[in-house]
């Protein structure tokens, strides 16, 4: 149960994997990452951080943002379709979630009866979809489309998400789940705690609920979910590796 991502000029791969790894003593069942090479793709397994890394070795992992899950299923037995990152119904967005949708099963419904499918039991790929749905219907942006989904929906998240046709930013949100961002020279670090960050920077924001953060690599900007900015308010930290 931890989330991490990156963007900057660095690898994001390494970054991810190291902080999912200092995020284990959180638990979980399973494990995955999605990055942008040059399109958005998704690794995920159940098991150990490492087991996927295993996996993975030999395979083109180049990308300058990515985000990274481990996951502690609430909804759906731990397996590989289970885990996290999950794809939208068209493939062009990815999502990972901690936390729990308490009303997954009425937005699953109306998803359903507008002829959606689904490839996992997750309520996390329900907020996905629904968050699609409205993007498609309103032709709105990612986040626009986070914030009116977001203010229909019950429960705990904290949720990053990542766009084919946005490769350039990470949209995150939470309620209830921690979410931090690290503030580099020209990029930015998330972690549901600050060990993914640690030997980049020591200047945080920790997100408050009810916002959304829409993340370059040279700009952050949080918004509430009445599309009114907030100042991020940036926290030294006072921690060593
Ligand atoms: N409810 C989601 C699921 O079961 C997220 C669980 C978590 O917090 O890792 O997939």
């Amino acid at each position: 149960c931890g989330i991490v991502g990156y963007i900057g000029p660095r690898q994001a791969y390494p970054i991810i994997i190291t902080g999912l790894k200092r995020q284990e003593y959180r638990g979980y069942d399973s494990t995955g990452i999605a990055i942008m090479n040059p399109h958005l793709t998704v690794y995920k397994k159940k098991g150990k951080v490492a087991e996927l890394e295993n996996t993975l070795l030999g395979e083109n992992l180049k990308s300058n943002i990515g985000i990274g899950h481990t996951r502690w299923a609430t909804h759906g037995e731990p397996s590989d379709r289970n885990a996290h990152p999950h794809l939208s119904a068209s493939g062009k967005l990815a999502m990972i979630h901690n936390g729990i949708i308490e009303n997954y099963a009425q937005l699953k419904t109306e998803l359903l009866n507008k002829g959606y499918t689904f490839k996992s039991d997750t309520d996390t790929e329900v907020l996905l979809n629904f968050i699609e749905e409205i993007k498609t219907n309103t032709q709105c942006s990612l986040e626009e489309a986070v914030r009116i989904a977001l203010k229909r929906v019950s429960g705990a998240y904290v949720i990053l998400l990542l766009d084919e046709e946005n490769p350039d930013t990470i949209v995150a949100a939470r309620k209830g789940s921690p979410l931090v961002i690290g503030i580099g020279k020209g990029e930015h670090f998330l972690g549901s705690d600050a060990t993914p960050m640690l030997e980049y920077t020591k200047e945080v924001v920790y997100v408050n609920d009810y916002e959304v953060a829409i993340i370059k690599a040279d700009e952050l900007i949080l918004k509430n979910l009445g599309n009114e900015r907030q100042t991020p308010y940036i926290t030294k930290l006072d921690m060593e590796l």
